[in-house]
């Protein structure tokens, strides 16, 4: 049984997720054939559905993470920090963004731009797991998404309330 199911409201089920994966992978190798994609997870967030959607990419995959923070109680993309940075040179790459969720959309929206312009990525794409249309901030492309949802804080399947809740199988609606 799910721990302190009392305070969860289940938002996607577990099966509804491998499902999606297994969708998302195809279109994914769909569009990079055989060619070979770089394939940068945002930590912590989107460690689980990067491990689950490679798995379902039929073409050449490196894997690297990045570490992004950002202030909370500001909207400034200034206050946008990288805290852990590539360990692949990705200089003429095609390059798969995998990100947890996206909320805002500054983070998506500096790491584009941080890929092309400092680290000369030749084309970023990028795969969020979760989207929340009616929260963006700026105008950001997403290539590829899971699952639209609304202004509702989530949690599980890498995604956290406070460091914990990351290796629940499922996406929940979190009530204090
Ligand atoms: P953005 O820059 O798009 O506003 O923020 C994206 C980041 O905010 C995500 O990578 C994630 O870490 C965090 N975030 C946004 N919405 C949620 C949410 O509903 N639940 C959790 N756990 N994190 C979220």
């Amino acid at each position: 049984m799910p721990k302190n199911i009392k305070n969860f409201q289940i938002l996607i089920s577990e099966e509804e997720i491998a499902r999606r994966i297994i969708g998302l992978g195809q279109e994914i190798s769909g569009f990079y054939n055989d060619n070979s994609v770089i394939v940068i997870g945002v930590l912590k967030g989107s460690f689980i559905f990067l491990a689950d959607l490679v798995r379902r990419i039929n073409s050449d995959v490196h894997i690297d993470f990045v570490g992004i923070s950002s202030y909370a109680g500001t909207q400034s993309t200034q206050d946008i920090k990288l805290t852990r940075d590539l360990s692949i040179n990705v200089e003429g790459k095609n390059v798969l963004v995998v990100e947890d969720i996206i909320d805002t959309g500054l983070t998506i929206s500096y790491l584009q731009k941080y890929l092309v312009e400092k680290k000369g990525a030749r084309e970023v794409k990028t795969a969020a797991f979760l989207s929340k249309p009616l929260a963006r901030k700026t105008t950001c492309v997403v290539d590829w998404v899971g699952f639209e949802i609304g202004n509702e804080f989530v949690i599980g399947y890498g995604l956290d309330y406070n460091e914990r809740y990351r290796e629940l199988p499922y996406i929940a609606i979190y009530k204090e």
